[in-house]
């Protein structure tokens, strides 16, 4: 490809927390990024959770590097991020190209972006397409646009739902559900419906027993573990671990009410999916990382921020995500000084 006159020093594609974080440490480094994002406004994955979905610890444990979340009393719902990542991207000028999604990356010396963007959205509306060149590229596409769901034996004429498209209880009032997976969305989704008069019956589905945490931690703990180890990381040490006797589900206060009255009980997993007596499954078991238009690339040629552990202890939180954010400005700071 011939060489492009004014190529970005730095796209960053995907403009959710990780995305600004990384763009505030460029800031802060003196380096100018572009990020490139797909939906229509601030917020990222925070946009599409589902209505009742609050954090799992308070404002004041949620905070992206220099900006604090704004109090809210007890824990914050979507909303709240979605207020604060908008303020965070204002209050730091950052630059977002929205609604826009990179179909692929290529290198070659020089990163070449493939984007496409809706010119009037509407369904006769062809796609634009174009190329975008930059020097560096962080990837920070997150994860709610790969919802992951485990292959079973066997057929259902169940409805399937994903915990990324869980809309609340109005669809499934009148019939039975079955919920499954035994972390904290599998748990609040089974307590929102089996607390609600008009669904039924409700069936969760776990591997094994719910590991609730203690009643009186809350997600601060998690984050606090996570910090140390990404600290630990980052400066190259040892991971600490995490603590395996604390549990991983945080009872919020509707878990906390459903598991006391007796109506969230858990049965263990089916082994064929024609085992499920059920109108609806809703499947609670993650995601993976949405790495599509980076596949080709020398994985070392670029960094990844957010996603989970595999970038690092806590990265995919939004208290967690500073220090792996702080490494990749680190880097290409470094890069850039190297190159003059
Ligand atoms: C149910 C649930 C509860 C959680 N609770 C908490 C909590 O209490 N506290 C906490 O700190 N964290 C929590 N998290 C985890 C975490 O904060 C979120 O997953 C977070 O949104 C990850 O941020 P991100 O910036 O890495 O990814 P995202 O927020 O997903 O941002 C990535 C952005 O990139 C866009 N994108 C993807 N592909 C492309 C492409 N090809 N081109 C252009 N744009 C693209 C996406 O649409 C998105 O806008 C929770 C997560 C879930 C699912």
């Amino acid at each position: 490809m011939s060489r492009p006159s004014n190529p970005e020093e730095v796209i960053i594609v995907g403009g959710g927390q990780a995305g600004l974080a990384t763009a505030y440490y460029l800031r802060k480094a003196g380096i100018d990024s572009l990020i490139i994002d797909d939906q229509p406004g601030p917020g990222g994955a925070w946009r599409h959770v589902w209505p009742s979905m609050t954090l799992f610890s308070t404002s004041g444990f949620s905070n992206l590097p220099g900006m604090q979340m704004p109090d809210f009393e007890g824990f914050p719902p979507a909303s709240h991020v979605v207020d604060y990542l908008t303020a965070y991207e204002t209050r730091y000028d950052l630059r977002v190209l929205r609604p826009v999604t990179v179909r692929k990356v290529t290198h070659d010396g020089m990163f070449h972006v493939e984007l496409s963007e809706p010119t009037n959205p509407g369904p006769t509306n062809p796609t634009n397409t174009r190329t975008l060149h930059a020097r560096h590229i962080v990837a920070a596409t997150g994860t709610w646009r790969s919802p992951f769901v485990p292959h079973y034996p066997g057929t259902t004429t169940a409805h399937q739902w994903h915990s990324a498209n869980y809309p609340g209880p109005e669809p499934f009032r009148g019939s039975r559900v079955a919920v499954v997976g035994s972390a904290n969305s599998g748990a609040q989704i089974a307590a929102e419906l089996s607390l609600d008069d008009a669904v039924p019956h409700v069936t969760w589905y776990t591997r094994h027993a719910p590991r609730w945490m203690p009643d009186d931690v809350d997600g601060r703990v998690l984050f606090a573990r996570n910090r140390a180890r990404a600290l630990a990381v980052t400066r190259g040490e040892a991971d600490p671990g995490a603590d395996s006797t604390l549990g991983d589900i945080v009872v919020l206060p509707n878990v906390k009410k459903a598991r006391d009255s007796g109506s969230l009980t858990w049965t263990p997993m089916f082994s064929s999916l024609g085992e499920v007596d059920a109108d609806h499954i809703i499947w609670c078991t993650g995601f993976r990382p949405a790495i599509g238009p980076f596949r080709g690339l020398d994985r070392n040629s670029f960094d990844f921020v957010g996603y989970g552990d595999w970038v690092g202890p806590g990265a995919a939180t939004i208290v967690g995500v500073g220090p792996f954010a702080k490494r990749a400005a680190a880097r290409i700071a470094r890069d850039i000084a190297q190159a003059r």
